[in-house]
Formats: C-alpha cells, sequence, structure tokens
C-alpha cells in the first residue's frame, strides 16, 4: 500500500486533523499495464492505415507530376511528410511501451559509425532549411543497434533543428575520447535553464515555459534515446545555455 496524509488547516492557519489515504500499489501496477497494454495496440492499429496513406500519397505525388500539375505535387509530398511525423510519433509511444514492459529488442552488430551518422544527416538536411555542418571525423567501427543508433542520432538533430527555429545552422562532429567514440550536436536556439537540464531525459518532461506551445511534441524522444545508449553500453548528457543553445552528447564504447 501507498499511504499519503493532508493536513486540513482552521481560518487562523492551524492544523485541525490530518487526512489520510492508502492506494493498492497492485492496483496501480496493474491500471499501468492496462495502459500500457492500451498504448500498445492502439499505435499498433494505427500504424497500418498510415502505411497506406503514405503510399497512396507517393503514387499521387509522382503522378501529379507526371500530369505537368506541380503546385498540387507539392501538396502530395506535404501529405506523405506529416504522414513520415506521425508515424515517428507512433513508433516512439510504441517504443515506450516496450520499453516499460521490458521488451524493446536490441539487435547489435557492428557498423561504421561516421557511415551511419553521414547518412542520417543527408536524410535530414533534404526536409529543413538550417545549414547542417558535418564535422565528423571517421571513429571505426562500433558494436549496437545500427536502427536505434540512427534513431538517437535522428532525434538529437530533429531537436536541434525544432528548438532553434531563429538559427541558420547546427554543428555535427564525432571524435574519439577516452570514453569510446563520441558524438555530438550544437544548436544555436532557445537553450534551457540549468536546473532543468537534468530532467529532460525522463519519460513525458518538457521544458515549461510560453514556447512550448510553439513547438510540438510529446517529451518522449530523449527518454527513448537515453534508454537505447544506456542499453548500448554508453551514456547521453546535455549542455546548453538558455537563449544561446544547447549541445546534446553522446558515446558508445569503442571496439578493442
Ligand atoms: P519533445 O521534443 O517531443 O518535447 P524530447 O524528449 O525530445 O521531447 O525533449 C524533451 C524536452 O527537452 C523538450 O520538450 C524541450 O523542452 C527540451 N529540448 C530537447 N532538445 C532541445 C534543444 N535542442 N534545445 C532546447 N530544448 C530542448
Amino acid at each position: 500500500f501507498l499511504s499519503r496524509a493532508v493536513p486540513e488547516f482552521d481560518s487562523k492557519g492551524e492544523v485541525i486533523q490530518w487526512i489520510g489515504s492508502s492506494i493498492d500499489i497492485n492496483e496501480l501496477k496493474t491500471l499501468q499495464s492496462q495502459k500500457d497494454t492500451f498504448l500498445g495496440i492502439a499505435s499498433h492499429e494505427l500504424k497500418t492505415p498510415l502505411t497506406s496513406i503514405k503510399i497512396y500519397a507517393q503514387v499521387l505525388e509522382r503522378a501529379l507530376k507526371k500530369a505537368g500539375d506541380p503546385k498540387s505535387a507539392t501538396y502530395a509530398k506535404k501529405m506523405d511528410e506529416q504522414v513520415n511525423k506521425l508515424n515517428s510519433l507512433i513508433g516512439d509511444l510504441l517504443d515506450v511501451t516496450k520499453i516499460s514492459a521490458g521488451k524493446m529488442q536490441i539487435n547489435e552488430d557492428m557498423f561504421d559509425f561516421k557511415q551511419l551518422v553521414d547518412e542520417v544527416i543527408e536524410e535530414q538536411q533534404l526536409s529543413c532549411t538550417h545549414t547542417i555542418i558535418n564535422n565528423s571525423e571517421p571513429v571505426g567501427m562500433v558494436f549496437a543497434d545500427r536502427n536505434r543508433i540512427a534513431q538517437v542520432v535522428t532525434n538529437l538533430l530533429s531537436n536541434a533543428i525544432k528548438y532553434s527555429p531563429g538559427a541558420e545552422k547546427v554543428l555535427v562532429y564525432t571524435k574519439v575520447s577516452s570514453q569510446g567514440i563520441q558524438f555530438c550536436v550544437q544548436d544555436f536556439g532557445i537553450g534551457m535553464p540549468e536546473d532543468k537540464q537534468h530532467k529532460v531525459f525522463d519519460q513525458y518532461y518538457r521544458v515549461s515555459g510560453d514556447e512550448q506551445h510553439t513547438f510540438p511534441g510529446l517529451g518522449l524522444g530523449l527518454f527513448i534515446a537515453s534508454q537505447i545508449i544506456q542499453r548500448s553500453g554508453g551514456k547521453i548528457w546535455v549542455r546548453s545555455v538558455l537563449g544561446k543553445g544547447s549541445t546534446f552528447c553522446f558515446s558508445l564504447p569503442a571496439i578493442k
């Protein structure tokens, strides 16, 4: 049982009585697991129609281009981009249910780290107006889940772009350090206060402030990223100055 007591005060501010309540923890756990099951099923069901919409949007874009209607083709492309965003949100919800149930799969293999970073940057550059400056050094091979690490790099890079709307560039670098290989993304955006920085890797946490209404999100990306990096034997951290920008980094063990 989880018990707590709250005081009741009289008009002079004196405590007149304490009101206690107890909650059955097993009941809470059942509710939590029901919520996770629901989220898992709902996310899965939402993915299926989205896959069809994506295919139709792409076919439509090609057909409109062929028919010489570039303006409508652009709308079809925008539809496709929005479907990608929805897919990524749903993917995050699915990941959270997997993490909660201890069922997030990690399929490790050897891969060239810089090559992965170059690929993610190339893909992100297609859909953003910032210039992504790639200062990555070749750091050799790592042993981890390539798709999952690509997910982390994509998340850090898209956050850097999302939270620096007025900036022109984002810097990316990789290097070999004493901790293994290191990856960092630096932006020149809104930054965040020092006392909030350690919380950004918590589930559903978003730094509060008026600007938050401008930036869509569920507060899950960094939580998932930190789980992936921890499971891969690495570390993830942030340095940030409010109003100046942020640098998000992670390390992974190097292959000896
Ligand atoms: P989301 O972006 O969906 O809210 P994340 O888990 O990716 O979720 O990030 C959590 C919070 O951390 C964000 O809501 C934002 O407040 C803060 N944050 C993340 N990246 C940055 C960044 N590059 N600059 C400033 N704030 C950031």
